[in-house]
């Protein structure tokens, strides 16, 4: 089967290396695919990337975008990504780390009918204080989403241009291409590949992606646990709350009943109780509660598209409406 291959680089501080892994991209693309470009992202560097990559792009399936500062590696995807013309869309880290001669491999995994085929660095050369937390990492990820890989945030994946074109990677969810795309239902593999230390530049993220991607997960997986019926959680939780406090609430009215109406003694007045202090921050919290998991599903109701809440594998027969539905989606 044809294929057309778009390679999207991001690059920060890279200028080093553009040179070699432009080399080494033309030689593992020859002979795998028909067409093959490479789009180079600069995501505000400060060195001469930029100048290296004007030089790269005289050749014509090279083209660079320059962001205006730094916005992250999962923004310098995206705008790789939208200028991509490739059915196959494959990214790959500037630093050398990754290796292109992988590519064939992993071109073979799409030609056996997954979506996405997600590289591991099975030997990572990279610090202990980066392999270790990152092994416990992807324990994590690997429980809390249901799809087990061992290197969910491998800088090599390649995927089908309809994978990109459905998931959205903002802030640093390009941690979580594998994970949002299994959730729509496409058909994730991974793939053993080559890892290379770093021999220019430096790593440009710290132990802080470890907080920040913890808090990622719990986004990803509220999202695509509940992202298209947010008041089932949200809204759950707070009835749970409403209704611990309302009981507090009815317990201890009853108790005054019993003091005033009947003039039952009791242990102490109600008005003094943990318990009423307690009931009444329950009943406001799962009142808060609903209210934001309503919120928020008319937010998804007002400004979601409908089309985000399934993903179509393939047609047949006359294609009707719904074909251009779908269709709207890429634009
Ligand atoms: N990168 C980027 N923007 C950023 C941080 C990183 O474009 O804000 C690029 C970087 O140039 C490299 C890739 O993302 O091509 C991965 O970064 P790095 O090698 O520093 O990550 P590590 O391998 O240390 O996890
Ligand atoms: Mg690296």
């Amino acid at each position: 089967m044809c294929h057309f291959l778009s390679v999207i680089v991001p690059v920060l501080n890279e200028r080093d290396t553009l040179q070699t892994l432009t080399r080494e991209l033309n030689a593992a693309a020859q002979g795998v695919v028909n067409d093959f470009e490479i789009i180079f992202v600069d995501d505000g560097s400060t060195d001469d990337s930029w100048s290296v990559i004007q030089v790269l792009a005289a050749a014509p399936h090279i083209t660079g975008i320059r962001f205006r500062r730094n916005f992250g590696k999962a923004a310098a995807l995206t705008a790789g990504i939208r200028s991509a013309g490739g059915d196959l869309i494959l990214m790959i880290d500037a630093d050398l780390q990754d290796d292109p001669a992988e590519i064939p491999r992993l071109v073979a995994g799409i030609r056996a009918g997954a979506d996405v085929v997600n590289g591991w660095k099975q030997r990572r050369l990279d610090p202990w204080h980066k392999v270790y937390p990152s092994r416990v990492f992807n324990w994590l990820i690997s429980h809390m989403t249901g799809l087990r890989l061992h290197d969910h945030n491998c800088g090599l994946k390649l995927f089908r241009s309809a994978v990109a074109r459905e998931i959205r990677i903002y802030g640093e969810m390009h941690r979580f291409i594998a994970v949002l795309a299994h959730a729509r239902g496409f058909r994730v593999t991974e793939i053993p590949v080559h890892h290379r230390p770093r021999q220019h530049g430096y790593s440009k993220y710290g132990i802080r992606r470890f907080l920040r991607g913890f808090l990622d997960l719990l986004t990803v997986t509220f999202l695509t646990s509940f992202g298209y019926r947010p008041q089932h959680a949200i809204g759950a939780c707070g009835l749970c709350f409403l209704l611990i406090g309302l009981l507090g609430l009815g317990y201890l009215s009853a108790l005054w009943c019993l003091m005033h109406v009947f003039g039952l003694a009791a242990p102490a007045p109600i008005g003094s109780r943990p318990l009423l202090a307690y009931s009444i921050a329950a009943t406001l919290l799962g009142g808060q509660a609903l209210s934001l998991g309503l919120l928020a599903e008319m937010i998804l109701a007002f400004s979601g598209r409908p089309a985000d809440g399934y993903s179509v594998r393939e047609r047949t027969g006359h294609p009707g409406s719904e074909s251009q539905s779908d269709a709207g989606l890429t634009s």
